[in-house]
């Protein structure tokens, strides 16, 4: 279960605080939605939870089952079971998918005390994955999202989320610049991947997403804070009613 407790944070670089005593609570096995206007702190929150460093938490804690992961590298709360699928994922040059992922899922397995996989034992279970989210794993042998649309940097942050085994999946705007048969892929992946044993948290904009990915429970985030929490309806009141009454005064 993942407890956010009235979490502060700002961007390091600017001493601008961006999330104001967040507090959210995603029991094991929910799938929860964040929903806001842009500039809310959506993305920021994303990264706090993976841990990046330009970022410093100035009050509250985030606790994975039990365990405060502030003081946590990226790599440890990977190893922990914690993943963030990126709103724009990096490209890069020279490194092919494949060789990328089997490093980051090597890792992974090391510090979980697993194994590593030896390249014929990875590419079966590349193979296998994608044949089960329907992703076309070729793309993988091309550099890290390099001349990749949209949906195949997309599709291949799927695959990797399925590869890597999360127990915490954070999916920041997934759906951005998707067009419906890619979202529908996407969608289909993070629904796969839905288990009793995995807690997911989807950043959208738009309530289009949450028509394939139905959540538990939606929150609006709006000026670094949560506003109103709801069911699944939430999301189809707001796309009628917008983010109006929700922006800072
Ligand atoms: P969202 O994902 O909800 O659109 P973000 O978390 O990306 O919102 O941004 C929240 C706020 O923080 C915005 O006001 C944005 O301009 C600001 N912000 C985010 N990252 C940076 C940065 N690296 N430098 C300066 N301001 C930033
Ligand atoms: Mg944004
Ligand atoms: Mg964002």
């Amino acid at each position: 279960m993942l407890e956010i407790k009235n979490l502060h944070a700002k961007i390091i670089e600017e001493d601008k605080p961006i999330l104001k005593g967040i507090n959210l609570t995603v029991p094991t096995g929910e799938v929860h939605a964040i929903m806001g206007p842009n500039g809310s702190g959506k993305s920021t929150l994303a990264y706090i939870l993976a841990g990046r460093d330009d970022y410093e938490v100035t009050e509250g804690d985030i606790l994975w089952n039990g365990k405060s992961i502030l003081d946590m590298s990226p790599d440890e709360r990977a190893a922990e079971g914690v993943f963030l699928a990126f709103q724009y994922p990096m490209e890069i040059p020279g490194v092919a998918g494949l060789t990328f992922l089997r490093t980051a899922l090597n890792s992974v397995r090391t510090k979980r005390g697993q194994p590593e996989l030896t390249t014929p034992e990875f590419m079966k279970l590349v193979r296998e994955k994608g044949a089960e989210l329907n992703i076309d794993v070729e793309m993988l042998k091309r550099p890290v999202n390099v001349g990749f649309s949209g949906g195949e940097k997309k599709r291949s942050e799927i695959l990797q989320m399925a590869l890597l085994e999360p127990t915490l999946c954070v999916l920041d705007e997934t759906d951005s610049g998707l067009d419906i048969d890619a979202l529908r892929v996407v969608s289909d992946g993070v629904n796969a991947l839905r288990s009793p044993e995995r807690s997911m948290l989807v950043i959208t904009h738009y309530q289009r997403l949450l028509n394939h990915i139905v959540p538990d429970k939606v929150h609006v985030l709006s000026d670094g804070k949560i506003q109103r929490s709801g069911g699944k309806e939430l999301a189809l009141e707001l796309e009628k009613s917008g983010y109006a009454e929700y922006q800072a005064a």
